[in-house]
């Protein structure tokens, strides 16, 4: 049989670097794996080592002032090097039959979408693209064949035990609550950035941490199980869950319950998304369950983090508002970890944003959009009205 090609979108991140050491031990097993492309929004120096072990054809990175470094830091490693928006494009729409999709943010989208549109297996990390574009993106993925294997933990268990989707009753996503679960509303609205991105149980990128944090995180995960699976808000509940050993529930109409559990380590979603329909070996920790003793769940608190409310009222109201909701957030938690607005405010910030454009105006979030243009003019909007939002917050 010959090589597989991957590329990875987003490699110098957190889940990239997991999917740097899933290839690795897989290629010690014997598996021929090729990489076609791999894209960084910086770090050279970790794009570099990468490049070393993966030896890719292909790299880009996201800001064209870069690229001379980029050539220098990749230099003897036989790498073709290209920089900015077109170069991020084009590492999707390279031939790979698998492309890992781990850009954070909206910025992963237009990459995202070159792979779709080839046609190939995308094993999706980036959950904002989803929430940003969501039914265009599945429609896209439909009418191009391209299969989106999820590869959030919550949705890649929710992925292997469906096993049954026209007989569901409910889907439930766990969520460990985040480092602030038994917080004071006072000791969260004075929290620093690294005390929010100190996540209890798994270790992530600094936004998805943010919006661990805020439970932002589990309520953008509420839209993107809406969008992928077909089911609607009041068909998806979230219950906390601590421990982050079972990584969410698919409960059937005649009472079963099917749950997929397993440490808390991304490298076993993406080796399941990488390895589909079979299983690899890999060597993360076993669970044991004697020593585990117990397994603990709780319902959200959703006076003290309202995130979830403002993600379940923005996907009833439609496409736009889940657009604007992931957008308003991004805005929100760079506003947050650059030091200009204090925790509590990222929230707030989301919800204004959102009761401003359902107000109307050019781009309404009434509407759902019917184009990826519409998509990216509905989340500029809701950016400028976060930063603006943002702004006066800061000042006052
Ligand atoms: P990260 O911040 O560690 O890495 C993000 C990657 O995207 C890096 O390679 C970075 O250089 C690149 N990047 C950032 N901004 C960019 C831009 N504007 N243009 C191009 N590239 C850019 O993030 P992460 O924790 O690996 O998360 C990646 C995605 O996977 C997010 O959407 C997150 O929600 C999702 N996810 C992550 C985890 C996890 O355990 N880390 C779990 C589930 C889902
Ligand atoms: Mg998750």
């Amino acid at each position: 049989m010959s090589a597989r090609r991957l590329s990875i979108l987003g490699v110098t991140g957190s889940v990239g670097q997991s999917t740097l050491q899933v290839i690795e031990e897989l290629r010690g097993q014997g598996s021929e794996l090729e990489i076609e492309a791999v894209t960084a929004g910086g770090n050279l120096a970790v794009l570099a080592d990468t490049c070393r072990r993966l030896r890719p054809r292909f790299a880009a990175v996201a800001d064209p002032g870069q690229l001379v470094a980029a050539r220098d830091a990749l230099a003897g490693l036989g790498v073709e090097v290209g920089a900015g928006q077109s170069a991020l494009e084009e590492a999707g729409s390279r031939p790979a039959d698998w492309v890992m999709s781990a850009i954070v943010g909206a910025a992963g989208l237009a990459p995202t979408m070159a792979a779709v549109r080839r046609g190939a297996t995308v094993a999706l990390a980036n959950k904002e693209c989803l929430v940003c574009a969501g039914p265009l993106f599945i429609q896209a993925a439909a009418q191009y064949g391209a299969r989106l294997l999820p590869v959030d933990s919550e949705h890649n268990a929710i992925f292997q035990v469906l096993t049954h989707p026209t007989r569901v009753e409910k889907l439930t996503l766990t969520a460990s609550g985040g480092p602030f679960r038994t917080a004071t509303t006072e000791a969260m609205a004075a929290a620093t950035p690294d005390q929010a991105c100190a996540h209890p149980r798994w270790s992530m990128g600094r936004k998805i941490s943010v919006d661990s944090a805020t439970l932002m995180n589990k309520g953008l995960e509420l839209i993107e199980a809406s969008y992928l699976f077909g089911f609607p808000c009041e068909s998806i509940e979230v219950i906390v869950h601590p421990e982050s050993v079972v990584h969410s529930f698919v409960h059937y109409t005649d009472g079963s319950v099917l749950a997929q559990l397993g440490s808390p380590d991304m490298r076993i979603p993406i080796a399941y998304a990488l390895t589909w329909p079979d299983r690899a070996h890999v060597s993360t920790q076993r669970l044991d369950l004697a020593q585990l003793r117990s397994l603990t769940f709780e319902a959200p608190d959703t006076v003290k983090f309202p995130a979830l409310g403002l993600a379940r009222s923005a996907l009833k109201a439609g496409a736009a508002a889940t657009t604007a909701l992931s957008a308003a957030n991004e805005v929100a938690v760079e506003a947050f970890l650059g030091g200009r607005i204090g925790f509590l405010d990222i929230c707030r910030i989301v919800e204004e944003a959102m009761e401003l454009l359902a107000g109307g105006g050019a781009a309404s979030i009434a509407k759902s959009p019917s184009s990826f243009d519409e998509v990216a003019a509905v989340d500029q909007a809701a950016r400028s009205a976060a930063r603006r939002i943002a702004g006066n917050l800061a000042a006052a």
